[in-house]
């Protein structure tokens, strides 16, 4: 045993019993005095740290040398939080009045703890894991869940969409209320399109992940969970990513999941709605310091009323995706070879151009043969906000003569499973370019662009 655990060990053997949702004052002496912290103890995973959060929300790691500890008050009464055992919970008989919701784990870091021999994060948490780490799923629902994928999600491919895509559909028609996919947040945004795409639910489809893994404090896991539980069980019945809509721990976002986009790379309020608004806000409420989940505390509040209804459609599954599509950034000076590898090779390109959607005059030649032969070429903008207008300046009126589709108001990375998916459906190309004008999951807003006049 090594010698921080042992002290660490010794410590807690000195300090009274505390467990998961006690509130709990700690003392620690450091070396400029002693600083003193209260809160309610939070669930610790594998860190030796004492986890706890504090009553601005936030939640802090205690290394356990040199502290004392009281117990303020036990959690215990109707809402303890300690969590069920595995063999508890599957004993438990389900309870008819709660909804059920359906947890399928892919990884990332909401499935996450560190490798204390090596220092890293891997995804390594299955479905009961997160349970127990965030027993107030339960109060929620009844929770089933299985794991379809361990992986980080820069290792997703559209195969994995395809078949997560057939997963949540299987456990629509076996007739669950809600269902909720735990996924790495570096693509969720490209899985929230395709599933977007690829099923018409009639239940709610919730994606969520974490910034943070549930052993780090300030950990976004649980409260991004639990939003996410609350929305699997809403009338919301579109495909969503649900997470931290601030830096504080008061509401998640509800984003749609062909206009959301994690844009920033460590902050919890990572995930915006980019050229649409977010669907609706989760409040959460933790200022009285441990979550909870019923009542005002925990409350939905709609933002944009315009979103398909539990049971507004039959579910439908169309899950194909054309692999050969690529998404390509121009930059000034690129030249036309990095374009005409993909034209070359693949059925389909999408283009991050400047602008309204533009690229230099030495690559428009390039893509009107590549139409020619059959290629799609879709126009986005690396502005992300605003839509592609090819009609103003020169070399985007040049584009549409050689044959580019404009993008609208479509997230590049959209667009680009967008393409997939009807380029897996229909070698037609004509069908294909009608798809990506028509609005199909909420991605585009039909208008046409605004011609800027200069004056
Ligand atoms: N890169 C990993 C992933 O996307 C971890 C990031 C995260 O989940 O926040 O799966």
């Amino acid at each position: 045993m090594s010698g921080v655990i042992r002290q660490a060990e010794e410590n807690r053997s000195r300090s009274p019993q505390f467990g998961e949702g006690d509130r709990i004052r700690v003392k620690k002496r450091t070396r400029k005095g002693v600083v003193v912290y209260e809160g309610i103890v939070m669930p610790a995973a594998f860190s030796k740290n004492i986890v706890i959060k504090l009553d601005s929300g936030y939640n802090i790691g205690i290394r356990p040398e040199n502290v004392e500890i009281e117990v303020i008050s036990k959690a215990g009464g109707e809402k303890g939080r300690t969590p069920l055992h595995a063999e508890t919970r599957k004993e438990k008989a389900m309870e008819r009045e709660k909804p059920t919701i359906s947890i399928l784990s892919t990884g990332g870091t909401i499935a996450s703890k560190v490798d204390y021999r090596t220092g890293a994060v891997t995804a390594q948490f299955t479905t009961e894991d997160i349970l127990e780490a965030i027993p107030e799923l339960e109060e929620l629902a009844n929770i089933e869940g299985r794991v379809i994928y361990s992986i980080l999600s820069e290792n997703m491919r559209p195969e994995h969409w395809v078949r997560l895509a057939k997963e949540v559909y299987d456990e629509i028609k076996r007739g669950v209320d809600g269902v909720m996919i735990t996924h790495g947040t570096d693509t969720m945004g490209y899985t929230a399109a395709a599933l977007s795409f690829m099923l018409r639910s009639s239940v709610p489809v919730v994606l969520v992940g974490s910034q943070r893994s549930a052993d780090r404090p300030s950990s976004d896991s649980a409260m991004n969970a639990i939003c996410a539980a609350k929305v699997a069980t809403s009338d919301i019945a579109e495909v969503t990513v649900v997470m931290h809509g601030s830096t504080s721990d008061d509401f998640c976002y509800v984003h749609r999941g062909t206009r959301v986009r994690k844009m920033h790379t460590s902050a919890r309020d990572a995930f915006r709605s980019i050229n649409a608004s977010p669907l609706a806000k989760v409040h959460y409420g933790s200022k009285s310091g441990a979550p909870r989940v019923s009542g005002e505390d925990l409350r939905i509040e709609i933002l944009d009323a315009n979103y398909r209804r539990r049971g507004e459609v039959e579910p439908e599954l169309r899950a194909h995706m054309e692999k050969r599509c690529a998404l390509v950034k121009f930059y000034p000076g690129a030249e036309p070879e990095v374009l005409e590898f993909f034209l070359e090779r693949y059925k389909g390109v999408v283009i991050e151009g400047t602008g309204l959607g533009h690229v230099s005059s030495e690559w428009i030649p390039k893509i009107k043969e590549a139409v020619e032969r059959g290629v799609v070429v879709v126009m986005t903008s690396q502005c992300l906000y605003g839509r592609v207008c090819d009609r103003v300046y020169d070399t985007g009126r040049d584009l549409l003569r050689a044959g580019v589709i404009e993008g609208g108001d479509m997230l590049p990375e959209t667009a680009l499973v967008k393409l997939m998916w009807a380029l897996g459906a229909t070698n037609d190309v004509e069908e294909v370019k009608k798809i990506i004008q028509t609005n199909i999951a909420g991605e585009l807003s039909e208008r046409t662009c605004i011609i800027l006049t200069g004056d």
